[in-house]
């Protein structure tokens, strides 16, 4: 087995890859708007019932409609995993982890392909889109290797006259409910963790990107995933999330998304339901009010390209987005105007045509999104953008909003869109007092040259992913585990080393000898 390796991300400037990426989209706007069914048991259903995925970039462009999950199917699909974990708890697990490294081969060869479909459905621009494949695949080929290392029993202090050793053994039927913003990492990435520890599962996709959902899925059965494995039941979250997440036979819940929908998983799974033989367990990845921080010592060039970069990358819709920049008093004027041109530098336009800044992911978000502009605009003062933005979608201007107060609504609460709050400090150490100032506590940055301060930072900003003279999105698996703090969840830490024994137990086996 070779060694992890990140995969290398696809530079867009070389002719071949741009040619290799037009012939992708070309390819795939031929088949948008399909129709895709449920799997159950391996068996493909389609419902009366089926919701439209639309592209947000141009809305009257259909990606395809999926059939929707009711409660009776969504039964017939926890029957389904039951019955498969009951065998595939006990497949070797090395077998497991070549399902995964299959799967990742497939994808590597269909990159161009799966980018394609993000583009169209979800509005991410070229590098966007690549960077989400190339996830996909590192997080297939790190939890393949992970699954390798913890399969064999872990060696325990010798007791004198005994055989003792520790297996890891899965837990059971886990509910996977990814979010939109990585649609295809994200997704891949819980789902697959789950499979490879020996678990079923049912995944229930987010509603704004249920094709690629559907396109990854397709993907796991070509590659052999024994039926019942992997369950494919898109629906409403409000819908069947509810009645999956409460059912008795549910071992465990792995989630990404809003703190809001995250709390109340965490609420309903805590509830023992008639019959239920287990504490339910819940990992849950939720959202964050992330920064980078500014000290007087600062590369100012590097941090005005790192604020810009961390708070519009896919229109501000990562977890991980700097929706806050917090700037020392000294150096505020400078980094502030820099801030300004770079962003006012950003063209906007269609995803397909590969625009900097797209549209926002769905009608909802891009009224909300609005909305907070709005509030913005009375808690601090605009400088750049502030409104919606031509085309025949969802686009909102990236807008900066400066001086602005510690306390403000938009330095509090997550946006989830292309919207940037900037605060002065009068201090470094004020600057990381304000960057605590919330109940989040996802990922961070601090640009500085003083190594007393990066100290201090390192101690001090609470967030589960910090980072130093470096944006405070993208952090890569293996390299960067990843989860947060506070309301941003239960800190997992995905593509990390730990990661893994979340979705497994622990058992001790002794012999007297
Ligand atoms: P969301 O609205 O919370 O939805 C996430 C998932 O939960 C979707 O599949 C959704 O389905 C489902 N859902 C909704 N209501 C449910 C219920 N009652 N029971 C069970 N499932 C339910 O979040 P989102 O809009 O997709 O994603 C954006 C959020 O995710 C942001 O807050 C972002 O910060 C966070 N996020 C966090 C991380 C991290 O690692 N910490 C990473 C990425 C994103 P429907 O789509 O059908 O409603
Ligand atoms: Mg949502």
């Amino acid at each position: 087995m070779l060694e992890f390796k990140n995969e290398a991300l696809v530079n867009f400037q070389l002719k071949e890859n741009k040619e290799a990426m037009e012939a992708a989209l070309k390819k795939v706007k031929a088949e948008l708007g399909k129709e895709y069914p449920l799997i159950i048991n391996g068996e493909k259903i389609f419902t009366e019932k089926k919701v439209k995925s639309i592209n947000p970039g141009n809305v009257d462009e259909l990606i395809g409609s999926v059939s929707q999950t009711n409660r009776d199917l969504a039964e017939k699909a926890m029957e389904a995993a039951q019955s498969a974990f009951s065998t595939w708890q006990y497949v070797d697990p090395v077998s497991r982890a070549d399902y995964l490294f299959k799967a990742a081969a497939e994808l590597r060869r269909r990159k161009f392909e799966f980018s394609a479909w993000e583009v169209y459905e979800i509005g991410k621009n070229w590098a966007e889109a690549d960077g989400d494949v190339a996830e996909a695949i590192d997080f297939m080929e790190f939890y393949a290797r992970e699954m390798v290392r913890l399969a064999s029993p872990k060696a325990l202090p010798p007791f004198p006259g005994e055989r003792n050793r520790m297996h890891y053994i899965p837990l059971g039927v886990g509910i996977v409910i990814p979010p939109w913003n990585f649609p295809l990492a994200i997704l891949v990435g819980m789902t697959t963790s789950a499979i490879v520890t020996g678990n079923s599962v049912l995944l229930k996709p987010a509603s704004p990107t249920m094709i690629i959902a559907a396109k990854f899925a397709e993907l796991m059965e070509e590659v052999g995933l024994p039926k019942g494995v992997l369950n494919f039941v898109p629906g409403p979250g409000s819908e069947i999330g509810d009645y999956l997440v409460g059912h008795p036979k549910t071992r465990f819940i792995s989630f990404t998304g809003s703190k809001e929908v995250g709390l109340h998983i965490n609420e309903l799974a805590a509830k023992t339901a008639p019959g239920q033989i287990w504490v339910k367990r819940v990992v849950a990845e939720m959202g964050g009010k992330d920064a980078i921080v500014v000290d007087a010592s600062a590369n100012l060039e590097a941090a005005a390209s790192a604020i810009v970069t961390s708070a519009f990358g896919f229109q501000g819709q990562k977890c991980s987005a700097g929706s806050r920049a917090i700037i020392h008093k000294d150096v505020y004027d400078d980094v502030l105007k820099m801030v300004i041109e770079k962003t006012n530098a950003l063209a906007i336009g269609l995803p397909e045509d590969n625009f900097a800044i797209g549209p926002v992911s769905d009608q909802g978000a891009y009224h909300k999104i609005l909305e907070y502009i709005e509030i913005g605009k009375t808690e601090g003062r605009l400088v750049s953008g502030g409104s919606k933005a031509e085309g025949n979608g969802y686009y909102i201007q990236p807008t900066v909003i400066a001086d602005v107060k510690p306390e403000a609504r938009i330095m509090q609460e997550e946006i989830f869109g292309p919207v940037l709050a900037v605060s002065k400090a009068d201090s470094f150490e004020e600057a990381i007092d304000i960057f605590n100032n919330t109940e989040y506590g996802l990922t961070g940055s601090l640009y500085s040259n003083d190594r007393a301060h990066f100290e201090y930072a390192e101690q001090r900003m609470h967030c589960g992913n910090l980072y130093f003279n470096r944006k405070c999105t993208g952090a890569m698996v293996g390299a960067h585990p990843f989860g947060g703090f506070n309301m941003s969840g239960t800190d997992s830490k995905t593509g990390g080393p730990d990661y893994l024994q979340l979705f497994m137990q622990a058992k001790s086996v002794s012999e007297v000898f």
